[in-house]
């Protein structure tokens, strides 16, 4: 029917362009090509497979991991007029016969199937009776043992280049890291693939890491100063944390659900349906929740606790800002939680050389909060790319951070640690720095130290910051066999010995106002429009019970506000608008617009 990508892409999507590399991987499937695709999140991974399928003669195959990840492509393939189905355990027998029927009939173009499913025999009998036009494996990451992702059915579809070799294989990734995409290419045996490799940037996120001062309140601020019924996602480290801020933030007016693996499967598939259908919720969660988790339109995503990896944290990040538009990556992190993760690597009896890459990883991750340059050529250069100019989208480029010489105040602080015996937490050497005579202080005897009162050119909070930046960079660390006694560490010996200077950074009071004001996507005048089209989505998606995003997404709205659309041909230039959808809502949609352009 379409015989060009452009011309699918423009009618049944309703895109005018490709982005990035799509263009060159779809043509190379097309092809017959086995290809591996590196894309971020939000790159279009989807399209680079769906349009092959398409234009190539017989039904795709999409291997996936979550039932919920089928379930959200599916429905939106459908809302685009595509014959599309999934296969897998949460269906009903007679479900399944039917799409089972469909297939053999080739009345299918694209199979969404789970990897348990696709391997028992009655699915790969079935699919040996069909003709393929491709194979996609999502998600490949999921192959990697190393990954917190891994699912060991995913080891088993290195028998798939055997059982179908004439048909062309692509794996897909957001995962950017090196050994894991090694990996993929091994187990998957894809050797022989073109690598298509993006730049994994998100431009549109803005990063941000603040002192952590008073946890609880920065949060609830962040949230109703700058996404207001937007939809995010908070991560905090603990089951038990995740049940008290999701309360206290629903106690605040803020609408907040938990998630953690501690739940009930019911109540967390509950949840997360919630948050995938209705606008404007927030899930507080542990790193439990996200895998698939496709929702477009999550607007910010807040750690109140420090990832253990840049990798994590990344990945985690990444869940904000899909749809292209301005989102928030935010997060505070204060010395506890420096104290906290060093001493937990510590304590941890993993072998040894993993608790060496453990604690690098670390490493990274607190280098990267204290960074004064820009964070995202941090960031990036981690995966091994260079940003050339700095990304004026985070918070050390939007407002430069000040830094000081350090040496003094470093070794103060570093022979009090070392005067009092190594073995005293962060509040009692600060204490002693300070002169204060508390009891403790002077049961120690540590009034008579030559430490003692000399540093009363910092205040308290100024002295936390210095020893969470050594702590940080690992000159001292905290023992927790010394219930959490600041010990030196070898590194610190060039700076006491007056052969090395120390730069550190100067905190920024918390309550700065950069960037305080909530990020509208719409100009004023446009809200009660944008409003009203969002109420007319949310009918719709209710109606049929899918979720909102499949029926249009928040930048199609947002081009509509901005084309102002008054006919159906001008509807069809709104990018996002395909044929089908035309079809369904135009109509209802430029009525809406009408209305309020009268008013
Ligand atoms: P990924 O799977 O890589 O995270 P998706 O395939 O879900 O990304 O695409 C992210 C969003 O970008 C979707 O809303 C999709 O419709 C949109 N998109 C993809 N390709 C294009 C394109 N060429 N032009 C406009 N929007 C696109
Ligand atoms: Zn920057």
């Amino acid at each position: 029917m379409y015989d060009t990508p452009q011309a699918l892409l423009q009618s049944i999507f309703g895109y005018q362009h490709f982005r990035g590399q799509q263009a060159q991987i779809i043509d190379h499937l097309i092809a017959g090509g086995d290809a591996m695709v590196l894309m971020p999140t939000g790159g279009g991974k989807s399209l680079c497979y769906q349009i092959p399928a398409l234009l190539r003669q017989g039904m795709g195959v999409v291997i996936s991991p979550l039932i919920a990840l089928m379930q959200d492509q599916v429905v939106a393939l459908q809302q685009l007029g595509i014959q599309a189905q999934a296969l897998h355990s949460a269906m009903d027998w007679q479900t399944q016969q039917h799409v089972e029927q469909q297939a053999m009939n080739g009345e299918l173009q694209l199979l969404y199937v789970s990897p348990e499913r696709l391997l028992t025999s009655r699915c790969l009998d079935m699919l040996k009776a069909t003709q393929l036009s491709l194979i996609a494996i999502d998600e490949a990451h999921c192959v990697s043992q190393w990954g917190h992702d891994f699912r060991p059915e995913y080891l088993q579809l290195d028998s798939l280049q055997e059982l179908f070799p004439q048909v062309p294989r692509v794996a897909l990734t957001a995962t950017a890291d090196g050994p894991t995409q090694a990996e993929m290419i091994k187990r998957l045996h894809l050797q022989g693939a073109e690598q298509f490799i993006s730049s994994f940037d998100r431009p549109n996120i803005r990063y941000r890491i603040l002192q952590k001062q008073q946890g609880k309140q920065q949060l609830l601020r962040f949230i109703q100063t700058q996404h207001q019924d937007n939809a995010g996602i908070v991560y905090c480290g603990s089951r038990n944390k995740v049940d008290e801020l999701a309360q206290w933030l629903s106690q605040q007016g803020v609408p907040a659900l938990p998630y953690h693996a501690g739940m009930s499967a019911e109540h967390r598939n509950q949840n997360q349906t919630r948050f995938l259908q209705e606008d404007g919720l927030v899930m507080v969660a542990t790193i439990a929740f996200g895998m698939g988790i496709d929702k477009p339109n999550v607007r910010f995503v807040a750690h109140v606790d420090l990832p253990k990896s840049i990798e994590a944290y990344y990945q985690e990040t990444g869940r904000a800002g899909r749809d292209g538009l301005a989102a928030d990556a935010w997060m505070i992190y204060g010395l506890q939680d420096v104290v906290w993760l060093r001493q937990r690597l510590m304590e941890s009896d993993m072998d040894e050389a993993i608790k060496r890459s453990e604690q690098g990883k670390l490493d990274a991750m607190l280098g990267l909060c204290e960074v004064t340059s820009c964070r995202r050529q941090s960031l990036l250069a981690y995966f091994g790319e260079n940003l050339a100019e700095p990304c004026g989208n985070c918070d050390n480029c939007i407002e430069p951070v000040a830094t000081f010489d350090g040496t003094e105040v470093a070794r103060k602080a570093l022979s009090c640690v070392y005067r009092s015996g190594q073995r005293y937490g962060v509040s009692h050497l600060v204490d002693v720095l300070l002169g204060k005579p508390t009891d403790k202080v002077k049961h120690a005897g540590h009034d008579q130290l030559s430490t003692f009162a000399i540093g009363q050119e910092l205040d308290q909070k100024q002295w936390r910051s210095v020893f969470r930046q050594l702590l940080a960079q690992g000159l001292v660390v905290s023992d927790p066999a010394n219930f959490g006694g600041l010990r030196l560490m070898p590194k610190c010996r060039p700076l006491l010995k007056g052969e090395a200077s120390l730069q550190l950074r100067l905190d920024r009071k918390v309550s700065s106002k950069s960037g305080s004001k909530q990020r509208q996507p719409v100009a004023v005048q446009d809200l009660g429009l944008w409003q009203a089209l969002r109420d007319q989505r949310m009918t719709l998606a209710q109606e049929q019970g899918v979720p909102p995003y499949v029926i249009f997404s928040d930048a199609t709205l947002l081009a509509m506000i901005e084309a102002k659309p008054q006919s159906l041909v001008q509807m069809n230039h709104v990018p996002g608008v395909g044929e089908k959808k035309l079809d369904r809502y135009g109509d209802t949609f430029l009525a809406v617009i009408a209305e309020h352009q009268s008013t």
